[in-house]
């Protein structure tokens, strides 16, 4: 017992100590989901977009609001970042006062836009409704003065067809309102760009074209300047079942069809990376509760780090954390999260030894995007308990297996 709470002292602070891995974790028998840390994992993943983007890598915040993560970005390069709320603005802003602030959701509070603008210096905003424009508008006029130095991004509606989680219907200029949209923007704005957003964890490359293709037919119905294309996120991460192709394959995609564009030399192309830039950054140590049958029942679930697996059945790498490794051969479980709710079921599959059993150790890993940002403390579960640990995560794009590829990538 008193190991335990020393194994909890030590993670309340993130970063303190690192340990190598989630087996001295599990030796000091944590009661709470502990989630395990790799700020070097992140870190890789920033440089190689700064590297390898051909342009600007903006961070969109909703994946993992961290500040400890913020400050690893920054760290790695990332300068700009993609808000959706005015409390991502004060977030960002108070973690990294220098950072390049870019409010890109298209509906915003007249009061947000105020205060993004006056108070916290945040000049490019996206929109996809006259209506929207005259709230920008009005909400950035000094004494009836209108703005002269507003970015505004026009955020066109692409097909989500090739990826895992659709934005496809909420948000979108509507085809009739395409061109009136374009040309009163670009009289408002200071610089004019078009942005879209795949969907996210985009499968192939060609759906980057593919919404190139609709750029490109919007500047030649509006035939207006365009200064800044903005291809969004969708960049994927590798997951059980979802391998997808090298991100560079996708960056030259990206390259060849902003090359072909109608617009100035001078025009800048941007991406907005959520899950890319943080998928790697934390994994999850449970514990094993209770077996039933091929079912297993952990101290994290739908109200913690795994929202996605059980509403969207996303599948997490796994791997038993016990010594000596169990040899037996594997088989696929579903889980059940702690709290009292059916609907905290994650139905997998996830292959671990047919042996695990109460009181076993198991990490989840790439939980870094949309897992534990959207943990709650619903029905009395929560964790505080975070730890760095230096291993490799459990599925790369950047390192352990990307050395195993053809294209190596060294960082
Ligand atoms: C969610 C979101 C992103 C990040 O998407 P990923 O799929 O995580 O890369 C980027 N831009 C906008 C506007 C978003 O809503």
């Amino acid at each position: 017992m008193h190991q335990h709470h020393r194994a909890l002292g030590l993670a309340a602070s993130p970063f303190g100590t690192a340990v190598s891995g989630a087996a001295e974790i599990a030796k000091l028998k944590p009661v709470q989901p502990v989630t395990l840390l790799r700020p070097h994992a992140a870190r890789r993943a920033a440089r190689f977009f700064v590297e390898k983007f051909p342009g600007r890598s903006l961070y969109a915040v909703k994946a993992n609001p961290s500040p400890d993560l913020l400050r690893v970005l920054w760290d790695g390069g990332v300068t700009h970042y993609d808000v959706a709320s005015i409390g991502e603005v004060r977030l960002v802003n108070e973690t990294l006062p220098h950072a390049t602030l870019c409010f890109m959701h298209p509906v915003k509070a007249e009061e947000a836009i105020a205060e993004a603008y006056f108070e916290h210096g945040v000049r490019t905003f996206s929109l996809d409704t006259l209506d929207e424009l005259e709230k920008i508008v009005e909400a950035t006029a000094t004494d009836g003065v209108a703005a002269t130095d507003l970015n505004l991004l026009v955020r066109l509606r692409v097909s989500s067809e090739h990826s895992k989680l659709s934005l496809a219907s909420k948000f979108g200029v509507s085809p009739d309102e395409l061109k009136p949209l374009l040309l009163a923007a670009r009289q408002a704005a200071d610089a004019l760009g078009i942005c879209f957003h795949v969907g996210s964890q985009a499968m192939t490359p060609a759906a980057y074209a593919e919404a190139m293709a609709r750029v490109r037919d919007a500047i030649v119905e509006a035939a207006v300047t365009v200064d800044i294309v903005d291809v969004g996120g969708g960049f994927p991460s590798s997951y059980p079942g979802m391998e997808p192709p090298e991100l560079e394959t996708y960056f030259a995609v990206i390259h060849e069809s902003f090359e072909k564009l109608p617009i100035s030399y001078s025009a800048e192309l941007w991406c907005e990376p959520g899950r890319a830039l943080c998928a790697e950054y934390a994994s999850v140590l449970v514990r094993v509760e209770r077996r039933r049958g091929e079912e297993l029942y952990i101290n994290d679930g739908a109200y913690g780090a795994l929202f996605d697996a059980a509403h969207i059945a996303w599948r997490y790498p796994v791997a038993l954390v016990r010594e000596p490794e169990s040899n037996v051969r594997p088989m696929g479980f579903s889980f059940y999260g702690p709290t009292c709710d059916d609907l905290d079921h994650m139905v997998g599959p996830f292959e671990l030894p047919a042996d695990v059993q109460a009181g076993d150790y198991i990490e989840i890993g790439m939980l870094g995007a949309y897992g534990c940002a959207m943990r709650t403390g619903f029905n009395g579960f929560g964790t505080e308990a975070r730890v760095i640990v230096e291993d490799e995560p459990m599925a790369s794009l950047y390192g352990a297996v990307a050395e195993r590829r053809s294209n190596v990538v060294k960082l």
